[in-house]
């Protein structure tokens, strides 16, 4: 990284950021092009490793790209903010972010898939034993993202 002042090698902060953040944006191989599409998630580590969840409708496009490649790239930020100044060049723009390269996979498994949904409600609306039935999970698709490696970055 350029500005090595600027980033975070700290783990419990990048965890912090990454749970921060309200989407992440995955990026597919198209073919000779890139897919990026813009996703809720839930966060969870195993075994110190980094898993995102992500619930999706069963057909579309992102499904057809993951099951053609599974190598995938990500983007998260947040804590925006606008610094003005007197001149253009004084102005600034704070922020934390997270970008990665990690390996995506259909979630098959019924209770994986309600593990994965208790990950995403738990980033959104709180931790809580959230209910959910087969019919449930059965009428989505989870997408489960590995994390392979990332690097994170902030601007104060
Ligand atoms: C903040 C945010 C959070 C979201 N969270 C979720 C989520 O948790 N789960 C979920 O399934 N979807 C979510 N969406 C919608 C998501 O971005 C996709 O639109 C959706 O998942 C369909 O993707 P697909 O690849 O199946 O597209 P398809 O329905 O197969 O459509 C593919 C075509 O539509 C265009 N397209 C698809 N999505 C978008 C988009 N968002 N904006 C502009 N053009 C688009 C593509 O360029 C492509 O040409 C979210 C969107 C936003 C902005």
């Amino acid at each position: 990284m350029r500005r090595a002042d600027r980033e975070v090698k700290d783990e419990k902060r990048v965890d912090e950021i990454i749970r921060a953040c309200d989407c992440c944006r995955l990026g597919f191989i198209d073919g000779d092009s890139t897919y990026i599409v813009p996703l809720n998630f839930g966060f969870t580590k195993e075994d110190g490793k980094r898993v995102f969840y992500f619930h999706s409708a069963r057909e579309g496009k992102k499904i057809e790209l993951i099951k053609a490649n599974s190598i995938v790239g990500f983007e998260l930020d947040t804590n925006h903010a606008l610094h003005a100044g007197e001149k253009a060049c004084d102005y600034s723009f704070s922020f934390s972010s997270v970008i990665g390269k990690g390996m995506a996979f259909l979630v098959n498994d019924v209770d994986e898939k309600k593990k994965a949904f208790q990950c995403i409600m738990n980033h959104y609306a709180g931790n809580k034993d959230w209910q959910f039935t087969d019919a449930d999970v059965g009428r989505v698709a989870i997408i489960r993202m590995e994390v392979i490696e990332l690097s994170c970055k902030e601007h104060k």
